[in-house]
């Protein structure tokens, strides 16, 4: 730890702070419950209890977190923008099958070719508002950005095939979106099947806390298939109304931040990631930090394959331009100036190749104290 409090420390030890605090004393350090102790303080009181202390690895998200929480989004500036949507269900209950409806009824419509391209997420326009949706696999996405703190996603569509019900799957994803506190939509998918029981999927989702509006609840259930397209405008129209409800914000004209979908080494283009602008407008030649990597942005990509000088909240986009690979669900911050960039992107790097050394090492102050 960095630091911690008297009580706190005491806390952690099982002691009265009174205690801590004599010893403190004995050791010529006059202190009360609220005052914070540094690192070689702690250690001390650590070593007369017999207590190792393990170096807390903690530099990937902290510094940047920072950043990305300044105080500098004004509330004027904000105007509303596109929900993020991860979809999530029990494996065969047509995941893959509704983002593929989805896109193509919605994306190919008017553009040119329409040939998509996979970066890890895409944008659809319903009645003249667009929907963000993730496409890489929805658990996993979950459980990797939320490890590494990062809220990506404002909404949940909960795939559940109404011949098959409430599967393992299903309540992992459910537990997913509520410790996120992310709004849940059910799909009840393939409703071409003769097999095809919504009631039962109904019932069985009512034991894990979601009661469908019909049966007096709150939890928007809509029956859809998949395979045929049917139901799809109707469950995006609950996507917008949902996101209505969430008035989601954010400001066009601040330096972007965002996440990190995914990423890759591309022989020819070097370090690819598809980031996910949160806030701010991201453009061509932008000075960056992402997770423990930097760069200029060198180029940019949609998710129709083309390129772009430009992308806003909400928006999904693939750049080009990173010195290193980041990880997915590492934060990136646009900063002011190339020499900023550089130098927190590299001290980043730097500390980060230090933790992973400590980690093999793990310095405790037994082994400390033999090296004396
Ligand atoms: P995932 O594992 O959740 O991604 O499920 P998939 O999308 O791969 O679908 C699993 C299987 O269910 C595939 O064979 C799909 O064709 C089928 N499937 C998906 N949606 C529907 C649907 O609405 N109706 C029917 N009859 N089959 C579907
Ligand atoms: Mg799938």
């Amino acid at each position: 730890y960095e630091s911690l409090s008297v009580g706190e420390l005491a806390n952690k030890l099982g002691r009265e702070p009174s205690e801590i605090i004599k010893k403190l004393f004995m050791l010529g350090v006059m202190a009360t419950i609220n005052q914070e102790l540094d690192k070689d303080a702690i250690e001390l009181i650590c070593a007369d209890y017999g207590v190792e202390v393990e170096e807390e690895i903690r530099i990937d998200v902290t510094d940047l977190e920072i950043y990305f929480e300044e105080d500098e989004v004004v509330e004027e500036t904000q105007t509303e923008r596109p929900p993020v949507v991860t979809i999530m269900g029990h494996v065969d209950h047509g995941k893959t099958t509704l983002l593929d409806s989805i896109r193509d009824t919605k994306v190919t419509q008017g553009e040119a070719g329409g040939i998509t391209q996979h970066i890890g997420a895409y944008q659809v326009e319903v009645e003249g508002k667009k929907i963000t949706f993730l496409d890489t696999p929805g658990h996993a996405a979950f459980t990797t950005m939320r490890a590494r703190g990062a809220k990506v996603t404002d909404i949940t569509i909960l795939v559940v095939a109404a011949d098959d019900g409430v599967m393992p799957q299903t309540i992992e994803a459910i537990n997913h979106a509520k410790a996120a506190e992310v709004p849940i939509i059910v799909a009840v998918n393939k409703m071409d099947k003769p097999s095809a029981n919504p009631d039962r999927v109904m019932q069985e989702l009512t034991e894990h806390g979601l009661l469908a509006e019909a049966w007096g609840g709150d939890t928007i259930f809509v029956p859809i298939s998949a395979l045929k397209g049917e139901g799809i405008n109707q469950l995006l129209e609950m996507v917008l109304l949902v996101a209505e409800v969430g008035e989601l914000k954010a400001s066009k004209n601040i330096r972007a931040r965002g996440t990190v979908i995914e990423a890759q080494l591309d022989r020819g283009r070097g370090s690819v990631a598809t980031l996910l602008v949160q806030d701010g407008t991201l453009r061509i030649g932008d000075p960056i930090v992402v997770g423990n990597t930097f760069g200029k942005v060198r180029a940019m990509i949609n998710d129709l394959g083309r390129r772009v000088k430009e992308a806003g909240p909400s928006t999904p986009v693939e750049i080009t331009g990173l010195s290193d690979v980041p990880q997915a669900g590492d934060r990136f911050v646009v900063f002011e100036d190339e020499k900023t960039a550089r130098q927190i992107g590299e001290s980043r790097a730097g500390e980060a190749l230090q933790e992973q050394r400590v980690e093999k090492t793990r310095v405790t102050l037994d082994n400390l104290f033999e090296q004396m």
